[in-house]
């Protein structure tokens, strides 16, 4: 569970439980109060009943000591009286009323005496002396509370014993009025007494250790006026008082003070208080946890709803409240429930729905994009394969470019191939002619060269001269449109595109490339750039085959056979001639053909028969002398010079030849060469004996050579002027 989720449900309780709990402390706390209130109120009251219950007491006690010493004075009275009669002698009447106060006060905490009225006179106790008078002037008993006559505190009474008018005796009777009498009469009560003299003096108390303070003087006199007052002491031990005047007989009076302390009372509240309080407690708890439990009831499905609610909120759609209450309660976290295993369902179907539409929109994206993809690949597919047969195309042409140096054939299949490759129909080559500055048709492809033959364009002239003259490639894109198109003077007049390169060779320009397209706009920039490179290739084996017919023309040797070549040997024949004139020597010329050597290429292939050749050239060289020269003639055929050489030595030296040659091995000769072998017939002239003239000297060989043939082959034979 979340914190944020505890805050709320908490609050939820909140809500409900802390104004009830507030409600509940107020009206508990009022009520506490209240019957704090109340009790120590009664209690109050209840002290000041009691007190007053103990006044009465008090007072009746006090009363009935009155009493007691007013009946015990009667008694005396009658007793002395009696006493007299009986007696003359009054000294035994004193003896006899001795006896008798003796024992009427037997059993009696009274101490009693008989004053005569003159000795009354002069007694030495003034109080006592006051107390006389004042019952001599009356004629009545008084009563006073003394402490100052008599061993102690005391109820006093004087009465006047009065015969015939005249007072006999003064009865004077003192019943103890101290602590020790007050401590009885006021301990079962729990309380203090204290008497006090009419100025609100302190007189007597019960309790030993009791402080007694003065009463006051309004106290005093409220007093006086007969109202009892009542005081609440809130010393350290809380008391309640009641002070209150005792009439002592007529003329005299006591202040009486009752203490209560308050103590018990307090007790008696608190104890009370903190019943009634437990009780509003408990009451408060009780009535808390049964509230506490109602609204549980009502906030648990409450809150299990909100926390559904929430979770729903959250997007969890699984949650479920799973402790359900009876009720209506009940029956809506059941109806939620269910709603919410609806709406999962639902959710769940939308999911699915959703990713299954996800799934085919990336499905059909894929597909595009697979389509796409092919296409791109077919497409580079497509131009790959453009490009490769470009390459090969290109490749093709550059080999045959470095190998061929018959310019007549390579021209004749570079333009082939280009037509192919630009899909092109019509293809002119021409070749510029640096004498006269002209280009002319040398090579054509979808058309007879024979129907251009003689035409020739001036640098500048057409769309072809313009090439030449830009060294720049030039796309006529619609030749109907091109007014520099001249129709090869009239000769083809074609429509569509034509695409002229120059063929240039380190800056020369050998010629112009021509390729018609019969549509319009027929090249495109790739392919304007792919016959460029072509025509680059062109010019460069023109420039190569110039270069290396101009190095033929210059070079010595034979390339298949490494032997001299026919111009080399010419002159050195001629420079041998020379040295023969002036040295009146001889030279002898042998010329020499392979037999049947047609044969041997047709059944063993060009190829073994330049091999075959090769050999012969080599066993020729092997077995001459160093200062014979052996050149290659032409095809098959070879020349041998020997300067300084006899008839006879040349004829010892050309047997010699044929036979190594007969002796010679040559690969399949077997099964080409008539006889099985490969040999060579040899014509022999002789210098200046056949002749002095080196091409005629050439012809005598040559005949002697025919002659050998005709006679069979493999043999020499001399010239002889038939
Ligand atoms: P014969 O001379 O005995 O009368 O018969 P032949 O078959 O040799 O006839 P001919 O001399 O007229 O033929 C020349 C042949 O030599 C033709 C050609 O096939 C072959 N030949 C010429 N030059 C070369 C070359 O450079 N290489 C190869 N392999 N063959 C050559
Ligand atoms: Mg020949
Ligand atoms: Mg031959």
């Amino acid at each position: 569970m979340g914190i944020n989720t505890q805050i709320r449900q908490t609050s939820l309780r909140n809500k409900v439980l802390i104004p009830f709990f507030a409600i509940l402390i107020i009206l508990g706390s009022a009520a506490t109060i209240g019957t704090i209130l109340i009790i120590s109120g009664t209690l109050e009251n209840t002290a000041d009943e009691r007190l007053q219950t103990f006044q009465h007491q008090i007072y009746s006690e006090i009363r009935a000591l009155e009493s007691k010493l007013i009946d015990q004075a009667n008694h005396l009275e009658i007793s002395y009286f009696v006493a007299q009669e009986g007696i003359e002698d009054s000294a035994h009447t004193h003896q006899n009323i001795r006896s008798l106060l003796q024992q009427i006060l037997k059993g009696h905490e009274m101490t009693a005496r008989l004053i005569a009225p003159d000795a009354a006179e002069t007694f030495a106790e003034q109080p006592l002396n006051t107390l006389i008078t004042l019952a001599r002037s009356s004629g009545k008993p008084q009563f006073r509370f003394t402490d100052d006559i008599g061993p102690h505190q005391a109820l006093t009474l004087i009465k006047p014993i009065i015969d015939d008018g005249d007072v006999e005796q003064f009865i004077f009777l003192q019943a103890p009025l101290n602590r020790a009498y007050l401590d009885k009469i006021s301990d079962p009560l729990h309380l203090s007494v204290s008497l006090y003299d009419i100025n609100g003096n302190f007189l007597v108390g019960s309790k030993k250790d009791y402080e007694y303070l003065p009463i006051d003087l309004e106290t005093v006199s409220q007093v006086l006026k007969g109202k009892p007052v009542f005081i609440s002491h809130d010393t350290v031990q809380k008391q309640r008082s009641v002070c209150y005047a005792i009439p002592l007989g007529t003329t005299d009076l006591l202040i009486v003070r009752l203490d209560m302390p308050l103590a018990d009372i307090t007790h008696i509240v608190s104890t009370l208080a903190i019943r009634s309080g437990l009780s509003i407690l408990v009451a408060m708890l009780i009535g808390g946890l049964i509230y506490f439990r109602l609204i549980s009831q009502i906030l648990t499905p409450v809150q299990s709803i909100l926390q559904a609610t929430r979770a729903i909120g959250d997007g969890n759609l699984d949650h479920r409240i799973k402790q359900i209450p009876a009720g209506e309660f009940g029956e809506l976290a059941t109806g939620f429930n269910n709603m919410m295993q609806k709406l999962g369902k639902l959710y769940d179907e939308k999911v699915q729905s959703e990713l299954e539409l996800a799934k085919a929109h990336q499905e059909i994206e894929y597909k595009g994009i697979l389509e796409e993809k092919n296409r791109t690949i077919e497409k580079t597919n497509r131009e790959l394969t453009l490009h490769l047969k470009e390459l090969s195309t290109l490749l093709h042409l550059n080999q045959e470019m470095a190998s061929t140096l018959e310019v007549d054939v390579l021209f004749n299949r570079v333009i082939q191939a280009l037509s192919e490759l630009m899909k092109c129909n019509l293809v002119t080559l021409m070749l510029f002619d640096s004498a006269d500055e002209t280009l002319t048709v040398s090579h054509t492809l979808g058309i007879d060269k024979e129907v251009l033959t003689g035409i020739k364009f001036k640098v500048g002239e057409g769309v072809a001269g313009a090439a030449a003259e830009s060294h720049q490639p030039i796309h006529s894109k619609n030749l109907e449109e091109d007014e520099r198109y001249l129709n090869y003077k009239e000769k083809l007049p074609v429509k569509g595109s034509l695409l002229c390169l120059p063929l240039l060779a380190k800056g020369r320009l050998c010629g112009v490339l021509n390729l018609h397209h019969e549509k319009i706009n027929g090249f495109n920039d790739d392919q304007v750039k792919l016959a460029q490179a072509i025509a680059n290739q062109i010019a460069i084996s023109i420039e190569n085959s110039r270069l290396y017919e101009l190095a033929k023309e210059q070079s010595v040797t034979d390339e298949l056979t490494g032997l001299s070549n026919r111009r080399h040997f010419q002159d050195i024949l001629q420079r041998e001639v020379v040295h023969a004139q002036r040295f009146a020597s001889s030279i002898c010329l042998l010329m020499i053909d392979i037999d049947h050597f047609k044969r041997y290429n047709d059944k063993h292939g060009h190829l073994q028969g330049d091999v075959a050749l090769k050999k012969v050239a080599n066993s020729l060289l092997q077995n001459t002398r160093g200062i014979d020269l052996v050149a290659r003639f032409g095809g098959e055929e070879f020349v041998v010079v020997l300067p300084k050489t006899s008839l006879t030595g040349a004829r010892i030296t050309a047997e010699k030849l044929r036979e190594k040659i007969l002796a010679e091995s040559f690969a399949g000769e077997e099964a080409s060469q008539p006889g099985g072998k490969l040999t060579i017939s040899l014509g022999l002239a002789i210098y200046p004996d056949h002749s002095g003239e080196i091409n005629e000297l050439l012809n005598y060989a040559d005949q002697a050579l025919y002659q050998a043939k005709e006679e069979g082959r493999n043999r020499v034979v001399i010239w002889k002027d038939s």
